[in-house]
């Protein structure tokens, strides 16, 4: 077969590997010269048009961010998801929604492996797919994180469908919220009766998504299936395990466990073996992860919380006093609500404002009256950060890194952001 890898970044790395196999003829098409290696003896052809031009190839293997209307060919489109789906010899659980996809593939990843199965992460937050299709048994499960940008063309579903909450994101690839809802529908589209979809009933979004299933529904967070209730998780009538258990905080984390506690009901019902996969996953990294504990202050890193809303879930997540570490470069964020939220909480003990918006947060904070109800502190380096907010914390607080901005005025990433917070935070005496 003639077959263009169409954008060439980790995913096109890993088609390349699937695909070059001497029965291929295998070429690799990009936009622009890749930042990756290109293996030695490739073709490769680069252009702004280059997408454009694909006639005469008799498949395309479409990179998951690249959107299908740049694609113009007279051969199948295909991507590494449509191949992993039609080849794969054991189950699927496949996550979707805007926010908590990773944690809920964790959660479900941990519960299964408690169950002793055998489990293999892919998407986002595993291994790409491709990479592992040859080692999966028919036994495995597999746990997908899919994207809208993944769903775009998918012609097969999961066999378990899980679909989270659901809000305007990705509008940049995506034309509009319609596409993008659309995009994502595919997780539901192609189940059939014995297939199960686990979805937010509070969302619409995931609702219309659910209506469009065969399949059996379970929506989370409702007495009939996985729900909280009196600190406890349940299952219907059956009392599964403490709130407790889980290891990670906020309402939302609770959320998430209840859709994938939903995930798993087919393949582990005891609340006992649910407990040990709840317990044993701690959390992904920069994602509201407990840090350190000193002199009975514990500190959180949630640095990749870049907008309002995931800071103020952040602040919402915990009950204790706290010192919230804010500030960082500009998205043209509207921070009103979440200054709403500094001055309503009752609990903020400190606001660390820092980075380029740092002043911008401040003056906001002390227009509104902050200052006597709560300090707020301008600081620069990572270390002053911390020791600032070690001073201002006091026995039982907690200390955030929720910044709700981006990170590159002072640091490579969120994740440079996160790490070097971690070490000034283990580096504190
Ligand atoms: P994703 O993989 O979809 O990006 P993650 O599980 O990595 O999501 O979580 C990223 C951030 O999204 C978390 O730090 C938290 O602030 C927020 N988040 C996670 N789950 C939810 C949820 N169910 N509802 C709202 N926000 C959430």
């Amino acid at each position: 077969m003639k077959i263009a890898i169409a954008g060439y970044g980790v995913e096109g790395e890993a088609n390349y590997r699937y695909w070059n196999t001497p029965e291929n003829q295998v070429v690799i098409v990009d936009e622009s010269q890749p930042a990756r290696d290109i293996p030695v003896d490739a073709s490769i052809i680069v252009g702004d048009d280059a997408f454009t031009k694909l006639n005469g190839y008799d498949m395309v293997v479409r990179t998951a961010g690249l959107a299908l209307r740049k694609i113009a060919t007279d051969g199948k489109v295909w991507s590494a998801t449509n191949e992993f789906f039609a080849k794969c010899p054991a189950p699927i659980i496949g996550v979707t929604g805007s926010k908590g996809k990773g944690t809920t593939c964790g959660l479900i990843a941990s519960i299964l492996q408690s169950a002793g199965k055998t489990v293999h992460l892919v998407g986002n937050i595993g291994m790409p797919a491709l990479d592992i299709l040859a080692t999966i048994q028919p036994d495995d499960i597999v746990v997908y994180e899919l994207s809208s940008f993944q769903l775009w063309d998918l012609e097969q579903s999961p066999h378990v469908a899980v679909v989270l909450m659901i809000e305007p994101d990705h509008l940049d690839v995506h034309t509009n919220m319609h596409e993008y809802v659309a995009a994502k529908s595919h997780i539901a589209q192609h189940q059939s009766v014995g297939d199960t979809i686990v979805f937010n009933v509070t969302n619409q979004y995931a609702q219309q998504i659910s209506e469009l299933s065969a399949a059996k529904k379970r929506g989370y967070q409702t007495a009939d299936f996985a729900h909280v209730s009196d600190g406890y998780f349940w299952y219907g009538e059956q009392k599964l395990c403490s709130v407790d258990t889980l290891q990670l905080a906020g309402a939302h984390n609770q959320d998430n466990a209840c859709a994938a506690i939903n995930a798993v009901w087919e393949y582990t019902q005891e609340g006992q073996v649910i407990a040990e996969g709840l317990a044993a996953f701690t959390g992904l990294p920069h994602r509201l992860k407990f840090v350190r504990e000193l002199r009975d202050v514990r500190y959180y890193d949630d640095s990749i919380a870049t907008t309002p809303g995931s800071a103020i879930a952040a602040i919402r997540a915990f009950d204790q006093p706290k010192v919230v570490i804010i500030g960082g470069s500009n998205k043209g964020a509207d921070y009103s609500s979440l200054v709403d939220e500094i001055m309503a909480s009752g609990t903020m003990r400190a606001v660390i404002a820092i980075g380029e918006q740092g002043p911008v947060i401040a003056e906001l904070l002390k227009e509104r009256g902050a200052g006597k109800a709560v300090n707020v502190q301008v600081s620069h380096s990572m270390q002053e950060i911390t020791t600032t907010a070690s001073a201002c914390a006091q026995p039982g607080d907690v200390v955030i890194l929720s910044p709700a901005c981006a990170s590159f005025d002072m640091f490579k990433s969120y994740a440079d952001r996160g790490d070097q917070f971690i070490a000034a935070v283990n580096g504190l005496e």
